[in-house]
């Protein structure tokens, strides 16, 4: 079998949804290729408010709506006994939507799919892209896997791969490089949560410090579950032994505030475990193809800031790939790769201070200057390429500068 299109677009998660309908819009016959059958289970819940705009702009943000999906206002970080550090959207610094949504991703993704589907997109399912060639005047011929085995040529004028953690192009043309971040792994599960109304409001995604760069999230959702999952180093979870259940029950244990309000939770499913997620793809543009979302760099799920760039990259990607199409002529990498780059390396900044604590002194620092809050708000929201705010123009030095206040008032303190 032969077809032909304008753009194909491969995988139908946030980032290919976003991009198909992107495209779609702007009169370009587009194609989308996804492996596996929806609802399928993918981790990644917990949305940031900085999504919603791209969202508005694809026309998907009303098909969203309509599920009544959990509102996310903010994040709270806890520690110990319950020191609560609370960072609400509405105060953040920079101008934007101030909420958004925690969603169980099997059916945020399917509403998605659903939509761009209606508004005119075919989308394969089941179908896997198994070898890709590309030409020199940037044409491709993409072969894809039905499920009845069978399988399909597809021409087309451009590629975004939105494949994920597929890394379609990243595998096929050995592009993919080790990230310099320290690998992790999680276990997770969602919840029945029985507790809930004994505990806080589900409106935020909870995140507890549950050791030295271990931590624990908490994304309530709006059918009573709650998606609840431990990151930390493999050596921490070396500890801890028996099948993924009792290792999960063990986890829970070993907070007390963790225990009464899970404790006693029966499991929607069976704990599940993800290790060494964060890649790097080398490049995230080629002749005749674009990367988008997952597939060019995933960091590290602490700040939920996966499906948020999966929807600004695919913005960014698709309007190029419009103007690509138009026949204009334009530098990527400075147009896609510097800009998508600059927010890649603010949350970079933040990963890092989350883990070596520097972060954990700021959020749980007493009295907290309201303007140095609503700049870290705006980055929790994932307003990272908004050079107005010190810690996006430059995280590391605005960072440091805070901890020093924060020293400085606490010795001037203990001093009076
Ligand atoms: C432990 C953990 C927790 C996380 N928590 C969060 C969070 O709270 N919030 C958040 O925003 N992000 C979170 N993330 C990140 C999040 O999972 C991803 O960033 C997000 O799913 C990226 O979306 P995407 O559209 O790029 O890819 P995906 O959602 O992975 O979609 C890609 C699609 O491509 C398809 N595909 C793959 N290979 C092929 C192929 N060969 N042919 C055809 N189709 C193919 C796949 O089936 C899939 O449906 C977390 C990640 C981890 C590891």
């Amino acid at each position: 079998m032969q077809s032909k299109t304008d753009v194909l677009v491969i995988g139908a998660g946030p980032a290919g949804s976003i991009a198909s309908a992107l495209v779609h819009q702007a009169g370009f016959k587009v194609r989308v290729v996804e492996r596996e059958k929806f609802p399928r289970f993918v981790i990644g819940e917990s949305l940031l408010p900085r999504c919603m705009a791209v969202l508005e702009e694809a026309n998907l943000l009303g098909a969203i709506k309509q599920k009544n999906f959990q509102e996310k206002f903010g994040a709270k970080f806890v520690r110990g006994d319950y020191e609560v550090a609370d960072y609400n959207f509405a105060e953040q610094f920079t101008a934007g939507w101030k909420w958004t949504w925690q969603v169980p991703r099997a059916d945020f993704d399917t509403a998605l799919a659903t939509e761009v589907q209606r508004q005119g997109v075919p989308v394969n399912f089941e179908t896997t892209v198994t070898g890709i060639a590309i030409h020199e005047d940037e044409t491709s011929v993409t072969t894809v896997q039905h499920k009845d085995g069978s399988t399909e040529e597809i021409e087309a004028r451009f590629i975004i791969d939105a494949s994920g953690y597929g890394k379609v192009i990243p595998r096929l043309f050995k592009l993919e490089k080790p990230s310099a971040l320290d690998p992790r792994k999680a276990i997770f599960a969602h919840v029945k949560d029985i507790n809930r109304a004994e505990f806080d409001e589900p409106n935020r995604i909870i995140i507890v410090v549950y050791a030295p760069a271990v931590w624990v999230w908490i994304i309530p959702f709006a059918n009573g579950t709650t998606s609840v999952g431990f990151v930390g180093s493999h050596e921490f979870f070396s500890a801890y032994l028996g099948d993924l259940n009792e290792q999960f029950k063990a986890l829970i244990a070993g907070l007390p505030h963790l225990q009464k309000r899970f404790g006693d939770a029966p499991l929607v499913f069976e704990p599940r475990k993800l290790e060494s997620w964060s890649s790097v793809s080398n490049t995230f543009f080629g002749n005749g193809y674009v990367l988008t979302g997952n597939v060019t760099e995933f960091l590290d799920p602490i700040f939920s800031s996966g499906v948020m760039f999966a929807a600004v990259s695919s913005h960014l990607a698709s309007k190029l790939v419009i103007r690509k199409l138009k026949g204009e002529v334009f530098d990527w990498q400075q147009q896609y790769t510097d800009k998508l780059q600059k927010g890649v390396d603010t949350f970079r900044e933040f990963v890092a201070a989350w883990y070596d604590g520097r972060l954990e002194k700021i959020f749980f620092a007493k009295n907290p200057d309201p303007l140095f809050k609503s700049q870290i708000t705006s980055v929790l929201a994932g307003y990272v390429w908004d050079e107005t705010n010190p810690f996006v123009a430059d995280p590391a030095k605005a960072i440091k500068g805070l901890i020093k206040r924060i020293d400085a008032r606490d010795k001037f303190l203990q001093q009076s």
